[in-house]
């Protein structure tokens, strides 16, 4: 795969200057020159086969030769609401996330919660999802929403759409409510939201408050893992099931 770049706004010519910090990392890191190829990417969904025409301090101009649709996403749309654990762990799961296909994790205030990232702390996950993008080859981006509270999100009203918060006191797995799903319906979902709570755990009022909305418990084996290998296992379970089912 030729380098790829991210370029923040959508590519509708066949001109398009990348400014820093992409630009800067192509002119001033990888020391481009006219006529080298590169991969751009948007967002949207399509990638773009491009050369580099002129290059300036932190900038570069591109040619865009090529436009291609390339489908790198999960069958599904997979939410993750997750009560995000501190400091470099955050960056970590959300590259990962990035990896296994996540559509967007919505940040959660709980009951027994750390504190949720803010403006900057959000602008730096951001940036570490488009880094993880670029490396894994989607071409859409992981969304990361303001955080919320977690008894808001629980009570959104999504049809169609199945819902799994992960508690260790739960029966079912994940496996089961996905098969027990395909039987009643004929189809796969295509829209999942999970929900991972924090090293506390979700307090009892909130798991029961969950199920009254609709949301399933499943329990992800018999052992208690921490946050990020909660999100990842439900991530990676779903995009097994979800990709099986093509
Ligand atoms: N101290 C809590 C565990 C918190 S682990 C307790 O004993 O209940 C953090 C989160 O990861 C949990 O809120 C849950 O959403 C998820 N989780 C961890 N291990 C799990 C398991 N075995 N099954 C289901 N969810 C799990």
């Amino acid at each position: 795969m030729a380098d790829r770049y991210f370029v923040e706004h959508t590519i509708d010519s066949d001109r398009v200057v990348l400014g820093p910090p992409e630009g800067h990392h192509l002119a001033r890191v990888m020391r481009a020159k006219p006529g080298d190829a590169v991969t751009l990417f948007d967002g949207s969904g399509a990638e773009f086969d491009a050369s580099v025409a002129r290059v300036a301090r932190d900038e570069v101009e591109l040619t865009i030769h090529t436009r291609r649709e390339i489908d790198r996403e999960l069958p599904l749309r997979l939410t993750l609401a997750v009560a995000l654990p501190k400091g470099d762990r955050q960056k970590w799961l959300v590259e990962k996330c990035v990896e296994l296909g996540v559509s967007s994790i919505v940040p959660l205030w709980t009951e027994r919660g750390v504190a949720q990232p803010a403006d900057s702390a959000l602008a730096r996950l951001r940036r570490a999802a488009i880094e993880a993008t670029k490396q894994c080859g989607r071409n859409r981006l992981l969304e990361i929403a303001e955080p919320r509270p977690w008894s808001e999100f629980a009570a959104r009203d999504v049809p169609e759409s199945l819902r799994l918060i992960a508690q260790p006191e739960a029966t079912a797995s994940v496996a089961a409510v996905w098969r027990d799903r395909l039987e009643r319906t004929g189809a796969a979902p295509r829209e999942v939201c999970v929900a991972v709570g924090p090293e506390g755990g979700f307090s009892d009022a909130e798991f029961a408050a969950a199920v009254e909305h609709g949301w399933q418990g499943v329990a992800l084996g018999t052992r208690i893992l921490r946050v990020e290998t909660a999100c990842l296992t439900l991530a990676a379970t779903l995009g097994a099931l979800a990709d099986d089912a093509r």
